[in-house]
């Protein structure tokens, strides 16, 4: 019979330690911390396997189901020594949801469960404090009535609110035991009302119910969005913690508090969280009173007065600290916790590896590998190469003028600038229709999160550093500042104000989450910092690297920017852009509307020697670097003239009529250009035109060994060939212009000639064309696009309809077709090493910058990779990653 139940704490335990897909990361860890010796309150696990058991048999439980859950209650009894139900001195339990990953706010939990009209009393005598006991019994109606009951929660915030207000209070914690059980009754009237039904006495029917509902939340609408969002498979389940309760609630020596190890937005080294004294729960997290730092140094810098916990509750706080350094060195890395202070002592609620921003999470990997915590390849393996991209784009310019309107916390970090909206739909809706949105509220909640993943930044005008804003913003990526209390919102009315000022939607504002700082209209950006940790982890990755990673760029600046950010060389230099060059244009218009070889060569002489500049430009910064310099491949008529006066120009100064070379542009007309008169085809009906280019990077190749030493090694590559003959006499012409021009020159440079393979013919006569050409380099986007028989600029109104539907797993032109194309890529690979084992293979596409692309480059044994400059510092990562993964 499958065991659905696993029990953790008071000494026992059935062994779930480490099995997070079976009990969730909750449990799991729960039963860890347990078996470590830290203190956590009884409990037991029902498995996320009986989850998705649950739903194959129509949401029923087994019968087997009530013995276990039978069992693991007595085991509880065992330890605390009370009773589940008992009158007397009853056992209370939360019971909370625990799916494999965090899915932080996504499910609902239950606390104080076993509280009735009779257990109250007995709360009441057993602790002595009936304020606490009656706070109790209140906050468990409330939160069973949502999440279980699921009736209106506002009504019973409502009538909390009212009993404040009649006594002229604003905390919670100004309610006497009176006024507590007061509310009581007014909640118990409300369910009935909403309900039907009185409030459930039985504590075993509200067990079952709470069991009931945490299955049930695994099916809601926002844990799907999150799901969604997450890329975590529905079919996971979630498991469900039943634990004996610890009270944060009894009064000024009990609280509650959240915390991480380590700095979650910068990776510093120092413990950071929050705690509220006589608190329960998610009190902390919900903003209902602001919350007070863990240590003193943070409330310090803060400015802050309420004391910090290492000052209010100083031997509690020591022990917290040691509690921090077990878990880090068991876990072997940063941990976020959950904790709850009872009458002086301190109980472990939850550990879980933490969410961090991209900046702590090179922090924290580089500090731990030099703490000798974790290795130099865990350390690699740990920073998601994907989310290096928000560490190399830029951040505001301290010197550019800010027109401030308020400060906040700094919640999430990285700038951002776009119009303000109020709400979430709106901020989805803009940002569809390609605008830049900051999504600003008075605090999030889980309805938000599809307008929080389309805002570029998220403002708050309440909450704390670990407010739901400010854990979701930075496990997105999004700049984030919350906390704002300046900030007056009215959502009616779409407008906030602060101070004397108004700001309404549609108005630019710039949120800086490194700062908190909130300004009015768009602020400057400034470059990021490329050495410190980032370059350390970059040597360290460098050191488990295979593949090697170039970059496609063709201008000097892109090259020097690629250079900077680590490229290895050029994969792709396009010549198309040199072409549209204001200054040549002309002249290219004229070549193309030639309608003889010497009326192209004389318009391809005055090309020449601003080809060669440019070569010589991008091969002086790549000086001793491969460079794959990729000869013309747009259809010509994407260079025509389009207006009367160039037109004019051109005939001008190709001394033909303006009618005459309309004509002819008529005659360059494309049904389908993508398939058409590009490429080698080019070369192959005017080989002049690739006799100019060969010639520009040969001339500028011996000028630039001349002048330097260090000679660059030209790569001349071929688009579009479907046959070896194609190649082949590409290669000819290509051959023949470097024998010329190093017998003119009086000096050699060593290159190869190679070809993109970009067309299916291609991968399958890789063998053949392996004959002719020294390399390949796939261009997995016209490689894509005519394997799929789907052109990328048409793709958008159907592919993420696509996607949705499961047809493809993620965007094939983002991410490699692994199955189809990627085929192809490896066909095409054996073949050609079949041919020519040393032939070099690469990629070039757009992909080349996908981490996931690039883990199949490094299984199907490709020499290099090349991505987009910014790109560069993702890919020697990722291809890092890939390699460790390979071991
Ligand atoms: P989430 O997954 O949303 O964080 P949890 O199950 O961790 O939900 O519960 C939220 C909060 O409820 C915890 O942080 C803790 O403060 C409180 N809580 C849960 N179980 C207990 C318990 N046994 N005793 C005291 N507080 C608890
Ligand atoms: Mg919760
Ligand atoms: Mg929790």
């Amino acid at each position: 019979m499958t065991k659905y139940v696993y029990r953790f704490g008071g000494g026992v335990s059935d062994g779930g330690q480490g099995d997070k897909n079976l009990l969730g990361g909750k449990g799991a860890n729960l039963d860890g911390m347990a078996s470590i010796g830290l203190p956590v309150p009884p409990g037991f696990t029902i498995t996320t396997e009986m989850c998705t058991r649950y739903y194959d048999d129509g949401e029923v439980f087994p019968e087997s189901l009530r013995e276990e859950v039978a069992n693991g209650i007595a085991h509880i009894e065992g330890v605390t020594g009370k009773k589940f139900g008992d009158v007397a001195d009853p056992l209370l339990v939360s019971v909370r949801s625990g799916a494999r990953v965090s899915m932080p706010g996504m499910m609902d939990t239950v606390l104080n469960l076993g509280l009735n009209d009779e257990t109250v009393t007995g709360l009441v005598a057993a602790s002595g404090d009936a304020r606490f006991a009656w706070d109790s019994y209140r906050r468990f109606i409330q939160m069973y009535s949502d999440v279980v009951l699921e009736l209106d929660h506002g009504s019973f915030e409502e009538a909390l609110e009212i009993a404040k207000e009649d006594k002229g209070f604003t905390l919670d914690t100004e309610l006497s035991a009176e006024d507590l059980q007061a509310l009581v009754s007014t909640y118990k009237k409300l369910v009935e009302e909403q309900w039907g039904k009185p409030f459930p006495q039985d504590v075993n029917d509200q067990l079952w119910g709470a069991v009931g509902a945490v299955f049930g939340s695994w099916q809601s609408e926002r844990a799907k969005v999150y799901r969604r969002l997450n890329d975590i498979p529905g079919g996971w389940g979630t498991a469900v913690n039943v634990q004996a309760m610890v009270f944060g609630n009894m009064g000024d020596t009990s609280a509650t508090g959240v915390a991480f190890t380590r700095d979650p937005a910068t990776g510093e080294r120092a413990y950071y969280g929050e705690f509220l004294i006589n608190a329960q729960g998610e009190d902390v997290v919900a903003g209902i009173r602001t919350p007070q730092y863990l240590t003193r140094q943070a409330r310090e810098r803060a400015g802050a007065k309420p004391a910090s916990m290492e000052e209010a509750m100083p031997e509690t706080y020591v022990e917290l600290a040691r509690v921090f350094d077990l878990l880090e060195t068991h876990y072997r890395d940063m941990q976020d916790i959950e904790f709850t202070v009872e009458r002086g002592k301190l109980w472990m609620l939850q550990t879980r590896s933490g969410k961090r921003t991209a900046k702590a999470a090179l922090k924290i990997a580089v500090d731990m590998a030099n703490e000798g915590l974790i290795t130099e390849a865990e350390a690699v393996a740990r920073v998601d190469a994907a989310a290096l991209d928000q560490l190399l784009h830029p951040t505001l310019d301290p010197k550019a003028p800010r027109d401030v309107l308020t400060k906040g916390l700094p919640a999430s970090p990285g700038a951002a600038s776009g119009q303000v909206v109020f709400d979430a739909d709106t901020a989805e809706r803009l940002a569809e229709m390609g605008e830049a949105v900051i999504l600003v509220r008075v605090e999030t909640s889980p309805e938000d999160i599809h307008g929080m993943h389309a805002a570029k930044g998220i403002l708050t005008a309440r909450g704390g550093m670990t407010s739901h804003a400010a854990v979701v913003a930075r496990g997105m990526g999004r700049p984030c500042v919350s906390g704002a209390g300046s900030l007056a919102i009215d959502s009616k009315a779409k407008t906030m104000r602060i101070g004397s000022r108004e700001v309404k939607e549609g108005d630019i504002i710039t949120i800086d989450g490194a700062s908190g700082e909130v300004m009015f209209g768009s602020v400057a950006t400034v470059q990021p910092e490329l050495a410190g940790d980032f370059g350390t982890l970059m040597v360290w990755a460098d050191k488990v690297r295979r593949l090697k990673v170039r970059t496609n760029a063709e201008t000097p600046a892109d090259c020097r920017t690629a250079r900077e950010f680590g490229a290895e060389g050029i994969g792709l230099c396009r010549t198309e852009h040199m072409f549209f060059d204001a200054a040549r244009i002309t002249a290219v218009r004229q070549m193309i509307l030639a309608d003889s070889e010497k009326g192209r060569r004389a318009a391809l002489d005055k090309l020449l020697p601003e080809q060669r500049k440019d070569f010589a430009e991008i091969f002086e910064v790549m000086a001793g670097l491969p460079v794959t310099i990729r000869l013309l491949d747009p259809p010509l008529h994407e260079f025509l003239p389009h207006q009367e006066s160039e037109f004019a120009e051109v005939a001008q100064a190709a001394g033909v009529s303006v009618d005459e070379l309309k004509r002819r542009a008529n005659e360059l007309h494309e049904f389908n250009p993508m398939l058409g008169h590009r490429g080698c085809r080019l070369g192959v009906t005017y080989p002049e035109i690739y006799e100019m280019q060969a010639r520009a990077i040969f001339e500028a190749a011996c000028d630039i060994a001349e002048k330097s030493g260090a000679a660059p090694i030209p790569e001349v590559m071929v688009p579009l060939v479907a046959t070896k003959r194609e190649l082949e006499l590409m290669k000819d012409v290509i051959d023949t212009t470097a024998k010329a021009v190093f017998a003119e020159k009086g000096r050699t440079i060593d290159y190869l000639v190679g070809t993109m393979i970009e067309l299916p013919r291609a991968a399958l006569k890789a063998g053949e064309i392996a004959e002719v050409g020294a390399f390949f380099s796939f261009g997995t986007n016209d490689l894509t696009q005519t394997t799929l028989g789907v052109s990328r600029d048409d793709a958008g109104r159907f592919l993420t309809t696509y996607v949705d539907k499961g047809i493809f797993p993620r965007d094939p032109f983002v991410s490699i077709d692994v199955e189809g194309v990627g085929q192809l890529i490896e066909l095409a690979a054996e073949r050609g090493r079949a041919t020519r084992p040393d032939i070099k293979l690469g990629i070039c596409g757009e992909h080349g910058g996908d981490p996931a692309s690039i883990a199949f480059c490094e299984q199907t044994g490709l020499d290099y990779v090349s991505a987009s400059p910014y790109r560069v510092p993702i890919a020697r990562l990722a291809a890092a990653q890939a390699a460790l993964k390979a071991r």
